[in-house]
């Protein structure tokens, strides 16, 4: 297998770097990439990380997971490009430095919009996608997501009408829910489908995997900014699962992380609940934490300390993350929830 400089025969583990595009400097851009072939024939399966790079735990997990299986006889292939999003990384910011622009929203898109051609994050998304496009029999993209996080496996919702029969969705949406299973983090609903249009959340690289038949989920790896050890070792070991539930090694690893929510057959993402006033926030939940419809989760302060507002929910759900920073305005979220999911994971696509 060849992708930019890393070339492998079977059985060998492969390093290089791809070129993404032309830097002003004179260099190129480049995005690692670590290939590990295996010696007999199987599914390829892409494992991406820190296309936002203020989120390093996907790439050290990808450093480690590759340890753990290099003198593994290995059925098909492993692709990995630990860090997408390289500018990203240097600035150890979310987003990339050409035009500031969330890279994880320009995969599957075609061409420009109109007059204007497609941006330099785009063209880098979309050489990327091709690559992964070709030979991507599963794709896993790993993230992190605010300072205080219970981990937790994002599963993209499938539709049928447009794009493919329903037969092909439903195997879709099947062999989707076993992958995410075998990962092993708790299972949580891709936002309701407007939420998920108007955030452009079909353009991210699991959206885009999902909407060309590709299987693909995106596991929210606790916190950003640092590596939290225990939620990287629960990637590693989820990684080496779907490994084993795609045939590809003869073991599963041995541990089972102990990451579980434990209502989580029917859950989905949702922001909420919103301040509607300004001021200085003071949780009384913390993530991982059981929530019911009417219970305080927050209190707004004024900076001498007297409560302004008490914040309550409307949803029973699951607390995923409290959102960073204490000063809050007007409408500002509070919280990421896992709340019971009133849409089903496949749908008719009515667009
Ligand atoms: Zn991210």
């Amino acid at each position: 297998m060849k992708l930019g400089t890393a070339e492998s025969a079977p059985g060998d583990v492969a390093t290089g770097y791809l070129s993404v595009t032309e830097l002003p400097t004179g260099q190129s851009e480049q995005v690692p990439v670590v290939v590990v072939d295996g010696e007999k024939p199987g599914p390829t399966i892409w494992v991406t990380g820190t296309i936002h790079g203020d989120e390093p735990t996907g790439m050290e997990a990808i450093h480690e997971f590759v340890d753990r299986i290099r003198d593994e006889p290995l059925a098909g292939a492993v692709v990995c490009i630990p860090v997408m999003n390289p500018s990203g990384l240097r600035t150890n910011a979310r987003t990339s430095y050409y035009g500031g622009e969330d890279p994880n929203r320009y995969f599957g898109i075609e061409g420009g919009d109109g007059e204007t051609p497609p941006s330099v994050q785009q063209l880098i998304c979309d050489r990327v996608y091709e690559e992964i496009k070709a030979s991507a029999d599963a794709v896993i993209s790993l993230h992190t997501s605010w300072i205080a996080t219970y981990p937790y496996t994002i599963r993209p919702r499938v539709s049928y009408g447009e794009r493919r029969e329903e037969t092909a969705a439903r195997e879709l949406r099947d062999r989707l829910v076993e992958l995410v299973d075998a990962f092993g983090l708790p299972a949580v609903n891709q936002f309701g489908h407007d939420e998920t249009t108007q955030r452009s959340l079909d353009h991210t690289l699991t959206g885009a995997a999902i909407g060309d038949g590709i299987p693909a989920f995106t596991p929210e790896l606790g916190g950003r900014f640092v590596v939290e050890k225990d939620v990287c070792e629960a990637a590693v070991v989820g990684l080496q699962n779907v490994l084993y539930a795609s045939g590809m090694v003869s073991e599963p690893a041995a541990a089972r992380m102990a990451f579980e929510l434990p209502a989580e057959d029917n859950l989905k993402r949702l922001v909420h609940p919103h301040t509607d006033t300004a001021g200085v926030v003071r949780y009384r939940v913390r993530e991982g934490e059981w929530v019911e419809p009417g219970q305080v989760v927050a209190d707004i302060v004024t900076p001498t300390g007297e409560t302004e507002t008490e914040v309550r929910v409307e949803h029973p759900g699951y607390v995923l993350s409290r959102y960073e920073g204490v000063a809050v305005y007007e409408n500002d979220p509070l919280l990421d929830m896992a709340v019971p999911d009133d849409e089903p994971l496949l749908r008719k696509s009515h667009d």
